[in-house]
């Protein structure tokens, strides 16, 4: 998968002539974009994202990786004033599971080399590039002795996570991603750089994802860190059902802000069954931590591996971002109860043998449930983001037994459909995650016509209608 430092080659004036012709003006105007298009041989890593399962005709026309806000400018102006427009994406860390940071002959400004970040000198900011990653920018603040909330994944972009929500270990401390943006520079659909976005924007921005522009650097609340208690504490299959119900009532009685709560139950990385808690305390006190630790693992037969640690060490090796063909799809259910818990663990126990299928649970709490008017994001009551995931474990899983693929997507589906058929969902999901053929209207709630009307006023044109969720044109 492509990194944020490699600093690939552009094509010859040549090959561009036969590859994308179209693209020659953009070339003349910006000499040392490199513009990497099907006949280089960093096409298939530049062009590539964590999701390998898409269809073959999912090749864009080309991929620029543009070094700063005004290149982004040049590139849009010239791709909505050609003839035809010329269709573009943006990119940052390409975890989209759907592929959408990429299209069809569309040219992808791929972010990733903007990616510095500056700390204001109260410290309770910094100012990140559009294409930062979420490792990258908690490396980056360690020497400041600060972090920031990112998702548990190292690769995915700060943009991508936190415009549409931004689930992840530190919610419950200081809010979801859509709470940590102050301010962002954006380029507008006619390739205005907008320095100081004005508050309407900034409400669609912070949840009405890449619909308004390209977000080429974000202002970002930091935290005091970068030290956290991480590690995960791991129960047998078995015991699942008897150790959700126990943590379920421990967590009614105390749910700390510093902890993060997040639970996975099914076939874990590596095929494993089990029930996995992913223990991350993040406050000064990190002795409570530990105290608090210790009650999780008296809920069964733990294995348990947590530690004093930097958050960009944990995430890096606790999900590692290998590329993979993968179904995903998520529910919000208000509370973590005893039906809920029977359907998850029965569904664990029927996860086809070789896969890496589970349900993954989110707990809002704490910060993240307060309410925040600069967002379109809805959903800010307690409640737990369900992600039910599917893949083949390894490769020799699934050349042992080809329809594995099938099976795992099967099972996502089946899961999904008996907990919306349960009752005990609530009205729409997390757009990061959601099947783009569900509406996303119902996600917004009776935030969804100020939405749209945003959107008619900044992009009607649909500059942008490669962006996720997609609001013009659909239900
Ligand atoms: C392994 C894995 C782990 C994950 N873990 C979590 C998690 O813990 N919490 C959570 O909430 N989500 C999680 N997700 C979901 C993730 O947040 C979304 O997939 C997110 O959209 C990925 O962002 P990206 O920048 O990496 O992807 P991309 O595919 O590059 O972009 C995703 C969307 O954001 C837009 N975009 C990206 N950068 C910009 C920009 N600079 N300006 C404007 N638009 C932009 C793109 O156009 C696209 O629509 C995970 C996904 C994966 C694959």
């Amino acid at each position: 998968m492509a990194t944020t430092t490699k600093d690939w080659p552009g094509v010859s004036r040549e090959v561009l002539a036969k590859d994308a012709p179209q693209l020659l003006p953009l070339q003349d105007s910006l000499p040392s974009l490199a513009i990497i298009t099907s006949s280089s041989d960093v096409f298939t890593a530049a062009k590539s994202g964590f999701q390998v399962d898409l269809p073959p005709d999912h090749v864009p026309l080309a991929v620029v990786r543009p070094k700063a806000t005004g290149e982004v400018s040049t590139i849009v102006r010239f791709a909505t004033s050609s003839t035809p427009r010329v269709p573009i994406t943006v990119r940052s860390g390409s975890h989209d599971f759907w592929g959408r940071s990429s299209a069809k002959g569309a040219l992808v400004i791929d972010m990733r080399q903007i990616n510095s970040v500056t700390v204001a000198s109260d410290r309770k900011s910094a100012t990140v590039g559009g294409g930062i990653l979420a490792a990258d920018l908690l490396t980056q603040l360690e020497p400041h002795n600060l972090l920031a909330t990112t998702g548990v994944c190292p690769s995915v972009g700060f943009c991508g996570w936190s415009l549409l929500g931004g689930y992840g270990p530190l919610a419950g401390s200081y809010g979801l991603g859509v709470d940590q943006i102050l301010d962002a520079t954006i380029v507008d659909p006619n390739g205005k750089i907008i320095d100081k976005c004005d508050s309407e924007t900034l409400w669609g921005l912070r949840g009405g994802g890449a619909n308004f522009g390209v977000v080429t650097a974000l202002n970002i609340k930091v935290h005091p860190g970068p030290k956290v208690l991480a590690g995960f504490v791991v129960f047998p299959l078995e015991e699942a059902l008897e150790v959700l119900n126990k943590y379920r009532e421990l967590l009614e009685e105390d749910f700390p802000d510093a902890f993060s709560g997040n639970a996975t139950v099914g076939n874990l990385t590596g095929g494993f069954p089990g029930l996995s808690i992913v223990f991350v305390w993040s406050s000064s006190d990190l002795n409570a931590g530990k105290i608090f630790l210790e009650k999780i693992k008296k809920l069964g037969t733990a294995k348990s591996a947590v530690k004093e640690k930097n958050l960009s060490e944990f995430i890096k090796v606790a999900f590692p971002p290998t590329p993979k063909k993968s179904m995903v799809t998520s529910v919000y259910i208000p509370e973590l109860s005893e039906g809920l818990i029977r359907i998850v663990v029965d569904n664990a126990k029927r996860a086809p043998a070789g896969s890496e299928c589970f349900a993954h649970f989110h707990f809002s709490h704490g910060e993240s449930t307060k309410p925040n008017a600069g967002s379109c994001f809805n959903v800010r009551e307690p409640h737990l983001l369900i992600e039910i995931f599917g893949t083949p474990a390894s490769k020799a899983a699934e050349d042992k037994d080809p329809g594995l693929k099938d099976k795992a997507y099967h099972w996502v589906k089946s899961l999904e459909s008996e907990l919306l058929d349960s009752q005990l969902t609530m009205d729409g999901g997390y757009l990061n995650l959601l099947d783009p053929s569900v509406p996303a209207k119902d996600s917004y709630g009776g935030k969804w016509n100020r939405l749209l009307s945003l959107k008619k006023k900044v992009d009607p044109e649909n500059i942008f209608s490669n962006a996720c969720p997609l609001l013009l044109g659909s239900n």
